[in-house]
């Protein structure tokens, strides 16, 4: 093992890929005007830059340059959408339905809708952590203005049926949105494939800065979204504030770098994942794997290591790789995770749980050593636990 710890916690965010440094380095320095000054030259290079990484970030979803909304990442972009589209539609009905495993961006934002007088509907998922395009039918009524699903869970990533559910949205005349900060890059999305009218994304999700993101909003969509955040009318009115212009034409680059090498990349990370799953289960007795292994991103495995605590092992290996428990720290708020909750996951396999999320830039040295080490350390911290000893020593199987 090299000193340096291994990373792969791609889902929680991902290296800054070197190419999209250097396109950004410009704009944290000498190219630093503001793109709404349109009397001087500063302003224009700024203005250039932003519209070109517009132009990058249209492009990589099919869209059309004037449905982009740049914003501080998906956690506003997911406000924007929910609040912006529910608040503006609240007299043609006050009905939301999304899934109870969605990003605290999307949760948070419509328990506060409900605080402001909207109704919500949370589709729980089945055990292997999916839902159906039916599922959705059976709760929908007239009163739905709007629609919820992420392309793929940050947690055990697992796959929406995002193109089944846009085809009803579009059908039932009910605005969808889609929080793709997971699928984007990692599965194909876009946005002449998908009926989609709104859709979020990320920079750091996809090897771009931090602290920049976008709100696709579709043309037609477009009257019906109340800005959150008021001031000087910059994107369309839709989003005030002098623009990040290096994290958006980091945005941009990041965009075109995902596209570009979508295939090769999606192959790599199923390599990788492919190669770790099968050390781990090989080697180790009741690995169980959290959500359908076949329905999700390439890069993504969750498994619990029955009678292993998943705090325990990971504080065993934090020094040497870094991937994280489901029983903390999936968000800020170190509570257990909702989403192995909701999928209905045995309370002390929730607490087993690991997520690694393999990226861009992991290597196969790097699964092997991790395999091995996950492997030590299982071994170790299982032959620590009383509980662990009767269930070999009887052959028991108690995982259903
Ligand atoms: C990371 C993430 C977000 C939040 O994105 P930020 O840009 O960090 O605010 C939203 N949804 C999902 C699914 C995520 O993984």
């Amino acid at each position: 093992m090299t000193n340096k710890p291994i990373y792969l916690d791609n889902h929680a965010t991902t290296p800054l890929d070197p190419h999209v440094l250097e396109i950004m380095m410009p704009y944290l320095t000498t190219e630093f005007g503001n793109p709404a000054s349109k009397s001087h030259v500063f302003g224009w290079s700024a203005e250039k830059a932003v519209n070109k990484a517009r132009e990058q970030v249209a492009k990589s979803l099919k869209a059309h340059p004037k449905e982009i909304v740049f914003t501080s990442g998906a956690t506003e972009s997911n406000n924007m959408a929910l609040k912006g589209i529910a608040r503006c539609l609240k007299n043609k009905g006050n009905h939301i339905v999304s899934s109870s495993i969605e990003h605290n961006a999307v949760f948070d934002s419509l328990n506060a809708l409900v605080k402001e007088g909207f109704e919500v509907t949370y589709l729980n998922p089945d055990k292997e952590g999916l839902i159906t395009v039916e599922d959705v039918k059976n709760v929908v009524k007239p009163n739905t203005i709007l629609l919820s699903f992420m392309a793929a869970n940050n947690e055990i990533g697992t796959l929406n049926p995002i193109k089944e559910i846009g085809s009803f949205a579009k059908k039932a005349g009910i605005i969808f949105h889609c929080d793709a900060v997971q699928g984007f890059g990692r599965i194909p999305f876009d946005v002449e494939n998908i009926d989609v009218d709104l859709v979020s994304i990320s920079g750091h999700k996809i090897y771009g800065p931090k602290g920049v993101g976008a709100l696709y909003v579709k043309n037609s969509v477009q009257k019906h979204m109340c800005a959150l955040i008021h001031g000087g009318g910059h994107e369309r009115g839709m989003r005030s504030g002098t623009l990040n212009v290096a994290g958006i034409v980091g945005l941009g680059a990041a965009c075109e770098l995902v596209v570009k090498n979508e295939k090769k990349e999606q192959e790599h990370a199923l390599k990788l994942r492919t190669l770790l799953h099968k050390k781990l289960d090989s080697a180790l007795e009741h690995v169980c794997v959290n959500g359908s292994i076949e329905q999700r991103v390439p890069g993504n495995l969750n498994v619990s290591f029955a009678f292993v605590d998943g705090e325990d092992l990971m504080l065993a290996i934090n020094n040497k790789v870094a991937v994280s428990a489901s029983s903390a720290c999936t968000s800020a708020s170190m509570k257990a995770s909702h989403v192995l909750k909701n999928l209905g996951v045995r309370a002390d396999l929730v607490l087993a749980a690991i997520r690694f999320g393999i990226g861009r830039f992991n290597t196969e040295d790097e699964i092997n050593q991790v395999a091995d080490l996950i492997i030590d350390e299982v071994s170790r911290l299982r032959n620590l636990s009383p509980t662990w000893s009767k269930v070999k020593d009887q052959k028991f199987n108690i995982i259903q």
